[in-house]
């Protein structure tokens, strides 16, 4: 693994990061334009976050993609504890995320639902909520993402989503190299070693773990 200057999983990093993959001729594509880039054969990127704690992070990773000219998908969470769409202060964070250019997607949480018996609650409690954002902020919702994902999920079956696609179905994590974090480690190496540079297709899954905004910001151990 080559030297790296900066640490990814801090905000230098990231911006670093994103600056390697624009150098190498990434277009930074949303999860709907994937099928036909593929199809096409074109060198792009699917950037996605999934907004498990701060919607403040989030807006600071949207700024320094923004300030790059690209654009990522935000997951949103319906139902947590630490945040709330619907209030003043974190539907206006959202509405920036938009205005900025980026993608919304649904992030969605099972154990929110602990009485779904089979796959189609899950996908009608899932397009429930993606219908609900959709509605709230006016903005296509046409992909979720599955908060810890069990074995089910990670099987990728159309089904549990239909008729929307999630960030685990093969097209994603197979037919294009994926690449995710874990507690800030990268779990199949770092995107931006030379050789995945040269690789036609990424989806490089970034956790926004770092917790509520703070100078020197440090990301979140759990
Ligand atoms: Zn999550």
């Amino acid at each position: 693994m080559e030297q790296l200057k900066y640490n990814i999983f801090k905000y230098d990093g990231f911006k670093n990061m994103i600056e390697k993959m624009i150098e190498s001729g990434y277009y930074f594509a949303s999860f709907l334009e994937a099928e036909g880039l593929i199809k096409q054969n074109k060198h792009f990127i699917l950037m996605r976050h999934d907004v498990d704690m701060s919607l403040e992070s989030a807006i600071i990773l949207a700024e320094i993609e923004s300030k790059l000219n690209i654009k990522s998908t935000f997951f949103i969470l319906l139902r947590t504890e630490n945040y709330n769409i619907f209030s003043k202060h974190d539907n206006l964070l959202i509405k920036k995320l938009i205005n900025m250019g980026h993608y919304l997607g649904l992030h969605f949480d099972c154990s929110s639902y602990s009485k779904y018996k089979s796959i189609a609650d899950l996908r009608d409690a899932c397009n429930k909520e993606c219908n609900i954002l959709e509605n709230w902020f006016n903005t296509p919702i046409s992909i979720i993402s599955y908060h810890r994902p069990n074995n089910l999920i990670l099987s990728g079956i159309y089904e549990l989503s239909s008729p929307r696609k999630y960030t685990y179905m093969p097209l994603f994590t197979k037919r294009i190299k994926y690449f995710s974090d874990s507690r800030c480690r990268w779990k199949n190496g770092s995107p931006i070693e030379s050789k995945t540079l040269k690789i036609k297709m990424l989806c490089i899954f970034y956790i926004i773990q770092f917790g509520i905004h703070k100078k020197n910001l440090r990301p979140r151990k759990n």
